[in-house]
């Protein structure tokens, strides 16, 4: 499953990064995600709970933030998000224009905090 492998690169990506700050934990994970990188948000959460579970990142917190698709102007530059797949510039109306962005994946931020102070782990998941 594509959401599994995305889970486990996440995963991977936050212990490199808990290792190198001794004495804390990761509580909370952002992802950066394109609208274009077809990924199912429900189903990234589910692979990510279950491979978190029973383990020591199990409190940690998994945020998804959807970037839209954008596309630069080739007439006069401008960058914009494109809504209901209208890709005509707003602002000169020319219809040459690019996509630049909305296909990432990456690691926006990650929270930790030290140890015996992370009260993430309280909330309930639904
Ligand atoms: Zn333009």
């Amino acid at each position: 499953m594509h959401e599994l492998g995305i889970a486990n690169s996440v995963l991977q990506a936050v212990k490199t990064e808990a290792a190198r700050h001794a004495g804390t934990r990761p509580c909370k994970v952002g992802l950066r995600m394109g609208e274009l990188a077809a990924i199912n948000q429900e189903s990234l959460r589910f692979c990510f709970e279950a491979i978190t579970r029973e383990t020591e990142f199990e409190s940690l917190q998994l945020e998804i933030e959807l970037c839209p698709r954008r596309h630069r102007c080739g007439n006069c530059a401008h960058e914009f998000a494109i809504q209901d797949y209208n890709f005509r510039c707003p602002q000169c109306a020319s219809l040459e224009t690019e996509c630049i962005s909305g296909d990432e994946l990456e690691l926006a931020f990650l929270e930790v905090e030290e140890y015996g102070t992370c009260t993430a782990g309280t909330k309930g998941i639904e």
